[in-house]
This record gives C-alpha cells, structure tokens and sequence, in this order.
C-alpha cells in the first residue's frame, strides 16, 4: 500500500515523499493517523541543535506525539482491534536483552528504537505507520485525536513527577521549572496529588496559562532573584519538590538554589551535550534527592486512566495555539520554528478521520 509520509534528510530538509508500506509483521498494528502534535524535540532536530533525530543514519519520519486508528492489526495482535483509537510509546525497548530482562528503563535498552527520530521507527508525521502491539495503546472512544496526541507529552510529565520518587503530596509545594507543554503537563499532575503548586518561567503569556493548568502561584524568574521569591512564598523554607521542565541552563541552575532542606528534584528538560553550571554543594547541604526522567516503561495504560479524569476539568483543547493539515506541514514547522513565542503546541491534523 502507497502513502504519503514525511523524511527529515537533514537540518531544515524535511519532506513529504510517497512511499510503500512494509506488509504488516502478525504483531504490528498499521494505523492511520489523526492527529500528531509537533513537540520542541522535533523543532531542535529539526534547527540541527540536537542529535536526538539521527541524521547519520537519516532519512527519518518525525512525530512522537500521535493519534490515531488502528486500520489493519496483524494475525497475532489480541489487544488491538480494527477501529480502535490508539496512541504509543515513544521509546521503544525490545524487552530481550540484558538490561531489559534486568528490568531498566526503556532508556538503557540495548537495542532502543525511538518512535520519531530513527528510520527504525517511523513517527506520526505520514498519513498511516505502522507499530508493534506491544507498543500500541488503545485510548477511549470519546476522545478526540487531539487529546490523545497530549497522551505522549502529559507521560513525560507525570511519570517526571510521580514515576521516580518525587511522589507529592498535599503536604508539599512544588515548584514547576519551565511553563511550556510538559511543565504544564507537570502542573496538572502535581495539582490533582493535592499539592501547592508554584510556577516558574520568564515568559508572561505562559505564566498566566499556567494558572489554568494547575499552577496556584507563577513566579517571573527576571523580576527579582528566583530563590528570593520562592522563600517568600514558602515561608523561608523553599520548595519541598521541584520539577525542572525547562532544560535551560538557567533554569537548571537554579533548581538547587529554589529546593528546600530534604528536598526530591525531578529533572525533566533536557541538557544532554552540554555542561550546566549548578552549585552541586547544594545537594550536599540540603541533603536533595535527584532523579532523572528520560523514557518510561509500561507508562502509558496509567497515564491514559490519569487523563481520562481529568480531560474535563482542563481545558486541553486550548493547548493546541495552531492546526494544520499535515500536507501543510512546511507551513507548520516553519510557525513551530519562527514564532515559539505564540506557537505553545502546533498540532498536524489529518483529513477523512471520523
Ligand atoms: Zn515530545
Ligand atoms: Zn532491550
């Protein structure tokens, strides 16, 4: 079968191309997209500021954060069935070999494949691809393809706060590093545990969206010094969780500067390639607990339940700032590249999906 699909060829090459698809393996699921969001990873690979997209072994089909119908399930597949709604993992491990069998994160699989960035594993940006069962989760009827294509981005973001040891509270107040899609996602998980939740980020547009994402309080990090305001706030005691979802270096920096005594630090956004100037002596001092979130296991069933209680009561539809058909999608990528400001999530849409 013939179909259109995007291919990242290079640093601001990417393009659509027709190609033939594979016949169906019996564990794969063939399905039709209905939506994918165009996340910041794939804006930076994208630029060419990321090695993420592996353009040594390029071309590849981008897109991680997608929806869409299963169309076609091969002769093994049990837990899919034709018409289901379906979304799926973005780090794929292969649950074979050493680290997998000795229970690691899908991170330190030894033979991860990477739904969006590697030719091994094409991404949502196609009118149809093609994913393992094992990888493949179906997502309530009701829900548009739009939500489901958040499922993704809101994994990273809970499992970052509740899937590594950070575990809030009401007791706590969690300050949020970063108020772009997954500190939003971040807000919202940390809100529901019953905490208070503390928002930071330069920018006033995403500090004011934050406040309907679950954040109690945002704090403009230019106003004044950052761990300042947070002490005020917390009544000198800083922050009892913090979440960095900013990947910035400032950001980064000033986690161990905003962290209370004891404090659980999650760190989220994305350093990797570079050294970050942090007053570590903090860690020590402060006695913090540090974990890093870098691609869940066995996620997505929980993250999907999450969602379903709470898509009613934030306004996910509004997340998405701009919409464009996916044959459109030079027009996208040129939004999600030149105007970060206004663009929070940039969602391709695709025709003839009920
Ligand atoms: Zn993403
Ligand atoms: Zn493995």
């Amino acid at each position: 079968m013939k179909c259109k699909q995007a291919f990242m060829h290079g640093p601001f090459d990417l393009r659509i191309e027709e190609v033939e698809l594979p016949a169906l393996l019996p564990n794969q699921v063939l399905i039709k997209l209905g939506a994918c969001g165009i996340c910041g990873s794939d804006v930076e690979c994208f630029e060419g500021k990321s090695a993420e997209g592996r353009y040594d072994i390029a071309p590849y089909t981008p897109g991680h954060e997608w929806a869409g119908k299963a169309v076609e399930v091969g002769s093994a597949v049990t837990s899919v069935k034709i018409g289901d709604k379906v979304v799926g993992d973005c780090v794929l491990p292969c649950f074979q070999c050493a680290n997998c069998k000795d229970n690691k994160m899908s991170s330190a699989c030894l033979n991860m494949r990477e739904v969006g960035f590697r030719p091994d594993s094409p991404g949502g940006f196609g009118e149809y691809m093609i994913l393992e069962e094992a990888y493949t989760h179906v997502i309530p009827e009701d829900w548009p393809y739009e939500l489901g294509a958040w499922v993704e981005t809101f994994n990273v973001g809970y499992w970052g706060v509740w899937g590594n040891g950070c575990d809030p509270d009401a007791s706590d107040t969690v300050a949020i590093v970063g108020g772009g899609p997954i500190g939003l996602t971040a807000a919202m998980v940390a809100k529901e545990s019953g905490a208070t939740v503390v928002l930071i980020d330069p920018l006033p547009a995403r500090r004011e969206n934050a406040l309907k994402y679950g954040a109690d309080y945002v704090l403009d990090p230019t106003a004044s010094p950052i761990e300042e305001q947070v002490l005020e706030l917390t009544n000198g005691k800083g922050a009892s969780v913090v979440i960095e979802a900013s990947g910035n270096d400032i950001g980064i920096a000033s986690v161990f500067d905003i962290a209370g005594h004891s404090a659980r630090i999650g760190l989220i956004g994305h350093s990797i390639g570079r050294k970050v100037n942090v007053e570590i002596g903090k860690t020590i001092w402060k006695t913090l607990k540090i974990s890093g979130s870098g691609g869940t296991t066995r996620w997505f069933p929980r993250t999907i339940r999450f969602m379903s209680k709470i898509k009613d009561k934030y306004d996910f539809a509004a997340l998405n700032t701009h919409h464009y058909d996916f044959f459109d999608l030079a027009d996208a990528m040129d939004l999600a590249v030149n105007h970060k400001d206004i663009a929070r999530k940039v969602m391709l849409t695709f025709k003839d999906m009920d």
